[in-house]
């Protein structure tokens, strides 16, 4: 190849010119509908998310459903439903409900601790939505995918695993074994796990012998997420670290844009040199930095930051905007 047209070649995958963006739909197309249901996740696929979100966490069972929290009441009528079945902190476990008895609760929109809706604009509606189960997730996206001639990608999460070990549960192996069983545990399947806890990205990798691509969640310490020091994770040794096992990275937007001057914090450009992927979390469309545009935050993240892909509540405005 002539000299010159071989470093242009090279300037423009530098510069990211052919690279493609990832749209991960957070909790489905949350933005709309109640996080994690079927129907989000039909709106995000005919968004076209790129990949749509699983939280994972275990019912009583041994089933994992698509749930952010360990707890219910936050996004559903549990407390309606089965008064008396709080713990005594108060609040209601997914894992102490097997799965018949999640299936009788309606999924509303998340609120707080007041009862009011985190994001007010969202969904105010009476539909009723069921909490849905992962294989239900799979088999949904991968039949719309059939139908549809689409390749929308898997992006499930281990939730607090420490804790539903303390149960006597171990569900990394459990969704695992679901990967297994419909061939997803595979590195060039359309697919990422993540998990918040670094020892349980490694034992998965090492001791649970996964082949499906990692990415590796970073908090803050005080999130409480699990026992990982996210400051460590985050320096060029902690990424080094998280590169023997993992694919990529999902840090918090704040961890990659100074907020006040908007520019890179150096952590996407540690992290490629080290080839991991990059996937922030969250963009939402509703709770913007003040005084800044869709379109800035965006434009920031995508051309200057240069990052791989975003969790997002809204697929639609991110799908727009990379279109143009
Ligand atoms: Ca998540």
């Amino acid at each position: 190849m002539p000299r010159l047209l071989s470093s242009m070649l090279f300037l423009l995958v530098s510069f990211n010119l052919f690279a493609k963006h990832d749209v991960i739909a957070h909790r489905g197309a949350s933005g709309y509908l109640p996080e994690h249901t079927l129907e989000a996740l039909i709106l995000a696929h005919a968004q076209n998310a790129d990949y749509i979100e699983q939280d994972l966490v275990l019912s009583k069972d041994l089933i994992p459903v698509v749930l952010h929290d360990i707890h219910l009441e936050t996004v559903t009528n549990v407390e309606q439903v089965f008064p008396k079945r709080a713990r005594d902190d108060g609040r209601f476990y997914a894992f102490d409900f097997t799965l018949a008895e999640l299936k009788t609760l309606r999924v509303h929109e998340r609120t707080d601790s007041n009862g009011q809706q985190v994001y007010p604009s969202r969904y105010n509606g009476q539909s009723k939505f069921r909490i849905a189960t992962f294989e239900e997730q799979i088999q949904l996206i991968s039949e719309l995918n059939r139908q549809l001639n689409r390749e929308v990608g898997y992006y499930p999460e281990i939730k607090s695993p420490q804790w539903h070990k303390k149960h006597g549960a171990d569900i990394s192996k459990i969704v695992l074994d679901i990967l297994r069983k419909y061939k997803l545990d595979d590195a060039n399947a359309k697919i990422f796990v993540q998990c918040f806890d670094f020892n349980e990205t490694k034992r998965m990798r090492n001791g649970l012998n996964a082949k499906v691509k990692l990415v590796q969640l970073i908090g803050e310490n005080d999130w409480g997420e699990s026992n990982s020091d996210y400051d460590y994770l985050k320096t060029p040794a902690g990424l080094k670290d998280i590169a023997t096992v993992a694919q990529g990275i999902g840090p918090w937007i704040p961890h990659v844009l100074e907020p006040d001057s908007m520019t890179s914090t150096g952590l996407v450009e540690s992290a490629h040199q080290l080839g991991l992927s990059v996937h922030p979390y969250t963009f939402r469309t509703d709770q913007l930095p003040k005084g800044i545009t869709s379109k800035k935050l965006l434009d920031v993240l995508f051309d200057d930051i240069k990052v791989d892909g975003i969790f997002t509540d809204f697929t639609d405005t991110v799908v727009h905007h990379l279109q143009k």
